[in-house]
């Protein structure tokens, strides 16, 4: 089954228009909100692509659908993102508005690393900081 067979499947349902994903795919907005379960371990909901960590979610303009999803296919299927007011972007700003928050994601992802790895370091054994006179 072709990625745009799958992505047919589970959004069409979901859609006002069911009968042509192109149509479809015009009723659909990333918002700006997006999730990471720090491992790659749930499936896209539009294509089943495997192994997505960072999810972004898309919301359906009629039904209140929603749907989480890798960037990747935000990019694909030409999925429009809108911005702080609402306001449908173009390709280009989509495009720039996805991969800023993928950049955050992965950097927010590494601040938790450092900072639990310096909360590691704190709780050493305390006796193990003193240097012996
Ligand atoms: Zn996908």
């Amino acid at each position: 089954m072709s990625w745009e067979t799958r992505a047919a499947n589970n959004l069409l349902p979901l859609s006002w228009d069911k009968g042509s994903l192109s149509q479809a795919l015009r009723e659909w907005r990333y918002t700006g909100d997006y999730h990471d379960l720090e491992a790659p371990s749930a499936n896209c909901e539009l294509c089943d692509h495997p192994d997505i960590r960072y999810q972004f979610e898309i919301r359906n303009l009629h039904t209140a659908a929603r749907l989480l999803i890798g960037s990747e296919c935000i990019h694909r299927f030409g999925i429009a993102a809108t911005d702080e007011e609402g306001r449908t972007l173009d390709t280009l700003a989509t495009r720039k508005k996805v991969d800023r928050d993928r950049r955050q994601l992965v950097e927010d992802a590494r601040r938790r690393r450092l900072v639990s790895a310096l909360v590691a370091l704190a709780n050493v054994e305390p006796i193990s900081m003193f240097i012996p006179l």
